[in-house]
């Protein structure tokens, strides 16, 4: 019987996890002819790359817009994908003001709101614009080439000598200035910004202690941001057609429960056996330590796997979002003469203030001991002095939207413990109704009034929502948080390493394989991952 497995399910490499990692890693294998199988748990791949419809409306689950980072169109140059794309311009707002980034020369615009806003505080508005002009300077030089990565670097000789090698020097030097700049934004701000306010409102819809350089490059992200047409998960289908054609293997609805180290077996829900050479791990790593088998392997492996182990486990995943989708019944032209489809807006220049992270933190360490009432007061400040993200996928491509009707997606970062210890105290349901109800008062009562009677119907995903449907440890959206020390590679210069586990057969790829990450690293650690296999073999 266990033969037949071995001849039926024995692959070159298993890929655990379809999301753009996964999916990345399969491409790359399956084009050089490698016999490989992708294993996804949910019925559709892209993880948190995904567009659903509702309604004949289209909204995006995960990321709301791509950034290139000098990675996502050269991947795509390179297993020759064509994906038709338009550019995804952002908003900000604070109160009544508004900004429409349209060039670099918005930051200047950006500081005369700020100034508008904070008279009080024009030195520290301009000491922040320095560093973002700054950090703007390193990011064209780190992102100012397409990514070494997917170049062929054998044959393409006019990248390697007229672009590659005079790019190389300068990327050493910024490499170097990033570096010193990993200090958490609060505290960096902190130095030069003494309103508690403009320091909130500068750096609240960052995760906690975002470093400072990655938190501060968001001037450069914002010029961008592109959309592909029919919405964000187009990416993620297009890199799945691509391994079908070159002949790859995806099973979906399959979920991935226990690995066997020393006999290269992966096992399903169904306890069905696949066999591999190598295993590309793409999914949740502390999924990964916990349901990875380690007997009969040497001790000496195994005691250097257990420490890891502990290092992972001990860890925790970063910021996760709550989101309300909304059908609305007014045409996008409404919309679009306020902002752009993608729009940060903070409907109360106050910021959240550190007492409101202290007061969190009180309730939940307290939680089976405060009343109600007590935690929808901290609800009500909560959705009021926030930063709310807003897409709104019919005003980049208005075949996302009904004719007529507009689908926006609002959310804001949300801290996974709190859904948590709602759920076990039994009132889910109600809080998830009560936050929803706050946030449609706070936004139509600001910047969107046309919500007030126009709402066709809403609905809501939590922190939990995500763990349930990514099986993202705490419901994390790019992989593990900054508050302790992250247990994997974080250096951009060590990036090729990021890949590799203490298990010579088994690699690790995606948004827990490399820290800061988000869409472009997932990428590029999905290829890295296939590259030392296809080394390998
Ligand atoms: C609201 C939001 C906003 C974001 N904004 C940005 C942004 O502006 N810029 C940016 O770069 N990134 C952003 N991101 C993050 C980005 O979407 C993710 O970092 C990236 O998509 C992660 O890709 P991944 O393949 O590593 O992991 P995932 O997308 O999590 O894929 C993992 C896959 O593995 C599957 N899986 C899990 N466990 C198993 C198992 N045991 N067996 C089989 N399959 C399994 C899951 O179902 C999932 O499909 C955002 C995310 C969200 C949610």
């Amino acid at each position: 019987m266990k033969e037949k497995y071995m001849t039926e399910n024995k692959y070159n490499t298993i890929i655990v996890g379809g999301g753009i990692a996964g999916l990345t890693s399969a491409a790359y294998l399956s084009r050089q002819g490698k016999k490989i199988l992708l294993i996804e748990k949910n019925k559709e791949c892209g993880g948190l790359v995904n567009t659903f419809t509702q309604d004949g409306f289209h909204f995006d689950a995960g990321v709301r817009a791509l950034e290139d980072a000098g990675i996502i169109f050269p991947m795509l140059n390179d297993l020759n994908i064509h994906l038709e794309v338009v550019k995804s311009p952002v908003s900000l707002g604070i109160e009544n003001e508004m900004l429409h980034i349209e060039s670099v020369d918005s930051l200047k615009q950006y500081s005369e709101l700020l100034t508008t806003l904070y008279p009080e505080s024009k030195g520290e508005i301009d000491s922040v614009m320095k560093v973002i002009r700054k950090i703007m300077k390193h990011m064209d030089v780190l992102y100012g080439i397409e990514n070494p990565v997917f170049k062929d670097l054998m044959r393409d000789r006019t990248f390697l000598f007229k672009k590659l090698l005079p790019w190389l020097p300068k990327f050493i030097f910024t490499v170097g200035k990033i570096n010193r700049m990993n200090m958490p934004v609060e505290d960096y701000l902190g130095k030069i910004v003494k309103n508690p306010s403009l320091k909130d409102i500068i750096s609240q819809h960052f995760f906690k202690n975002t470093p400072a350089f990655f938190a501060l490059s968001y001037f450069s992200l914002y010029l961008d941001y592109f959309y592909p047409k029919g919405g964000v998960g187009k990416l993620a289908d297009a890199v799945k057609n691509k391994i079908i054609e070159y002949g790859g293997k995806i099973k979906t609805g399959t979920k991935i429960i226990k690995i066997l180290a020393d006999t290269y077996y992966v096992i399903d829900q169904n306890n069905i056996t696949y066999e591999y050479e190598n295993l590309i791990w793409a999914a949740d790593l502390k999924t990964f330590y916990k349901i990875m088998e380690t007997n009969g392997l040497l001790p000496k492996k195994r005691i250097k796997f257990e420490n890891i182990k502990k290092k992972m486990l001990n860890n925790r995943g970063g910021d996760s979002v709550f989101t309300l989708f909304i059908e609305v019944d007014e045409p996008l032209e409404r919309f679009r003469k306020i902002a752009h489809g993608h729009f940060f807006y903070t409907p109360s220049k106050q910021g959240l203030g550190k007492t409101h992270w202290n007061e969190l933190n009180t309730m939940l360490s307290n939680f089976e001991r405060i009343k109600r009432e007590k935690i929808l007061t901290w609800l009500d400040k909560f959705t009021r002095l926030n930063t709310y993200e807003i897409s709104i996928p019919g005003l980049k491509d208005p075949e996302l939207a009904p004719p007529g009707k507009t689908g926006l997606i609002i959310s804001l970062l949300a801290e996974y413990d709190l859904f948590n210890k709602v759920q076990e105290a039994g009132w889910y349901d109600e809080f998830k109704t009560e936050l929803e109800n706050r946030i449609l008062n706070v936004i139509s009562d600001s910047i969107y009034p046309m919500l007030k009677d126009k709402i066709i119907k809403h609905f809501s995903f939590t922190p939990l929502s995500i763990e349930n449907r990514i099986g993202s440890s705490e419901g994390a959206i790019t992989g593990w948080s900054f508050e302790k020390p992250v247990p994997v590679i974080h250096k951009i210069q060590s990036s090729d390493r990021s890949v590799l586990t203490s298990i010579p057969s088994i690699f690790q790829a995606g948004q827990w394989a490399y820290s800061p990450a988000g869409v472009p690293m997932s990428i590029l650690t999905g290829k890295l991952a296939a590259n030392k296999i296809l080394k390998r073999n």
